[in-house]
């Protein structure tokens, strides 16, 4: 008799163990994110239907099916803090920031006006950050972002890479945050990923004929330097739509395509949606 009752035991025991276990095993795997934890970077991820997410305390847009995305700073040092919530769990995931050394270039003894733009054009440099600033805020509910990019031209000669900086007679200059393609000029550009355009400036200071995306959540890409647009604002482009050419617009020193990753205001490395090294 008491055998039996201390065989029963055990058994309800390991029954027992190993619900607990498959629901701990089961609460663990349910975020998962695809991206590396490492500067500049871009990370997909993903949880259950219906789960919060924040990211540094702010709650970030989570999709139907449980999509997310976020980004981490070219200068980012400190954790990155992510709390999963729900009805029944507060899951803190604290990540630490790799970081990445960059390429510093110092240029002396170039002529000044090389260097500033003239204050004629400092209200225009500012309404026109101003119309960038906000194409880049929008949050929409697109998720186009879970999507594989592609390269926007044909044999993809890079030539400039997401972080670099110079520095100036001795001022540093605001990094560079896109990847240079060298291109001829007229080179058809094919768009990236799924988007609506929420900018098409012919004209701008810096960027010359520029193009800004939102692929949902905050995610936005940015096309610069181009000759022609093909798309305008409102409209909805499919991954490898022809979209404008390649040209040598505002601030350029030659024909090339440059191109940029955002997550709202955060700047991030298009190499990390490209697949490039
Ligand atoms: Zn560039």
């Amino acid at each position: 008799m008491q055998r039996r009752h201390l065989v029963n035991f055990l058994r309800k025991k390991i029954f027992y163990l190993i619900l607990l276990y498959l629901f701990t095993y089961v609460n663990a795997s349910a975020v998962e994110f695809n991206g590396k934890f490492i500067q500049g970077h871009f990370i997909l991820g993903k949880t259950k239907a219906g789960d919060q997410v924040f990211i540094d305390k702010k709650k970030i847009k989570v999709s139907k099916n449980g999509y997310f995305a976020f980004g981490i700073d070219r200068d980012r040092k400190y954790d990155l803090v992510i709390y999963i919530k729900n009805s029944n769990s507060n899951k803190k995931i604290i990540r630490k920031i790799i970081k990445r050394k960059y390429n510093i270039q110092r240029i002396d003894g170039l002529e000044e006006k090389k260097v500033t733009p003239p204050e004629e054009v400092y209200e225009r440099i500012k309404n026109e950050n101003k119309l960038i600033a906000e194409a880049r805020e929008i949050n929409s509910d697109l998720n186009f972002f879970k999507n594989k990019f592609i390269l926007p031209l044909e044999n993809a000669i890079i030539t400039g890479v997401y972080g670099s900086q110079r520095i100036l007679n001795g001022k540093p200059r605001w990094p560079h945050y896109g990847i240079d393609f060298a291109g001829d000029l007229g080179t058809p550009i094919k768009a990236m990923a799924d988007g609506v355009v929420t900018l098409a400036e012919n004209d701008l200071y810096f960027t010359g004929a520029t193009l800004i995306f939102d692929h949902g959540h905050g995610i936005s890409t940015l096309y610069m330097h181009m000759d022609e647009l093909f798309v305008e604002k409102g409209d909805i482009v499919k991954q490898g739509d022809i979209i404008g050419t390649v040209g040598s617009s505002g601030r350029s020193t030659g024909p090339h395509l440059d191109v940029r990753l955002n997550w709202f205001g955060t700047r991030l490395d298009p190499a990390t949606v490209l697949n490039i090294k």
